[in-house]
């Protein structure tokens, strides 16, 4: 979905008012150059149909969804604004067999294409109509005589270079948009399990308290950690031991679904879950369909463990209110729960309750 940004449509309707400062300036340039015969009609065509259409489109920049259009609506423009100035081309011959130049279709296409941002697929549409327009136009009125396949060529030319230099930066913009979203995505995400990492926990959690402490909500923060894992990695193989990291992540996905819920590895074989505004009997709740989800999973553990399949311990810590409790803390206090249920035998949870100044 695309955002709105007010900044972008400050800049279009910059870029729509050089586009009539232009279109001024030519007019001064062009009544110089046509006959006074010629006159009335060309301030027919610039002042009555070519500035019309431009401040009309100035207007529609106010309509709540000009944004989300605004590639259609400056395409229509292009094509407006090059079939008026054919029909300029075609009076003036018609009338007075005056030759009018046609350099204007090449400009406006360049305007619009890149100042106003009509991106590939439309320009191209809005250029091929062009083009077609132009030969049409040479074809009932060929105003440049024998040079009149030199002025197709050149306007066919311009054009095309317009619409494949906008196939190119829309390209590189592509390019540059999904390596930006690789990186995001690098930055924060932990490449095995496809869980938050350290950096990425640290930030959304410190968010999360602040926001939890605003709203006066209560804050449980989990922490995981595999059961004998050195043993089982010794068993089976570092190899085995990733897949076993996979699947806790894959658990804990399936039980920490709120989109609030922050789930993310520590590091190693240690995971963290943050969750706000929950009651502590849900929290429970949570911890025990997690251990359950570890035995329906009947992994097979190393000889010697405590426990014959894979399994987890978690130390939660449950904080009715945070108000002067940090996220350091919180963890620090789910971190002892968590040795805690690993001296009482792992493959379980304990619940601490988390107590601050009133
Ligand atoms: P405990 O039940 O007390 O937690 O025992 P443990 O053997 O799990 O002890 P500890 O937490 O100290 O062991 C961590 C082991 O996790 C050591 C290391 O080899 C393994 N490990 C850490 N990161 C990875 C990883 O990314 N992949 C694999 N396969 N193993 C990892
Ligand atoms: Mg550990
Ligand atoms: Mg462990």
């Amino acid at each position: 979905m695309q955002i709105y940004r007010p900044s972008e449509l400050i800049r279009l309707r910059i870029a729509l008012f050089i586009g009539v400062v232009l279109v001024l300036t030519f007019m001064v340039a062009d009544l110089m150059l046509l006959p006074r015969s010629m006159l009335q009609l060309y301030i027919i065509d610039r002042l009555l149909l070519q500035l019309p259409i431009i401040l009309a489109i100035v207007i529609l920049s106010y309509w709540q969804k000009f944004i989300q259009y605004r590639a259609y609506i400056f395409s229509g423009l292009l094509i407006a604004l090059s079939y008026s100035n054919y029909w300029l081309i075609w009076v003036c011959w018609q009338e007075q067999q005056f030759v009018f130049p046609y350099e204007g279709t090449i400009l406006y296409a360049f305007f619009c294409v890149f100042a106003l941002g009509i991106q590939f697929k439309l320009a191209l549409v809005a250029c091929v109509i062009n083009i077609l327009g132009f030969a049409g136009l040479m074809w009932i009125a060929p105003v440049y005589g024998d040079r009149v396949p030199i002025s197709m060529a050149f306007v066919c030319g311009s054009l095309f270079i317009c619409v494949y230099a906008r196939y190119r930066l829309d390209r590189s913009v592509q390019m540059l948009k999904e390596t930006n979203d690789r990186l995001l995505k690098l930055s924060k995400y932990d490449p095995l399990s496809d869980l938050l990492n350290r950096r990425a926990i640290r930030e959304q959690s410190e968010k999360l308290v602040a926001l939890s402490r605003r709203h006066k909500v209560s804050v449980a923060v989990l922490m995981f950690d595999l059961d004998d894992f050195k043993k089982y990695n010794d068993s089976f193989g570092h190899q085995k031991g990733d897949e076993a990291i996979k699947i806790q992540a894959r658990l804990m996905k399936e039980v920490f679904q709120r989109q609030t819920d922050i789930v993310g590895r520590y590091g190693g074989e240690e995971f963290i879950v943050v969750l706000s505004d929950i009651e502590k009997s849900q929290v429970e709740k949570h911890c025990k369909a997690f251990l359950d989800k570890w035995k329906d999973e009947g992994l097979k553990h190393a000889e010697g463990a405590k426990h014959p399949l894979m399994s987890c311990s978690i130390g939660v810590v449950f904080a009715e209110s945070v108000s002067d409790l940090s996220i350091d803390r919180l963890i620090n206090e789910a971190d002892k729960a968590l040795y805690e249920a690993k001296e009482k035998g792992k493959a379980q949870y304990v619940l601490a309750e988390a107590q601050c100044k009133q």
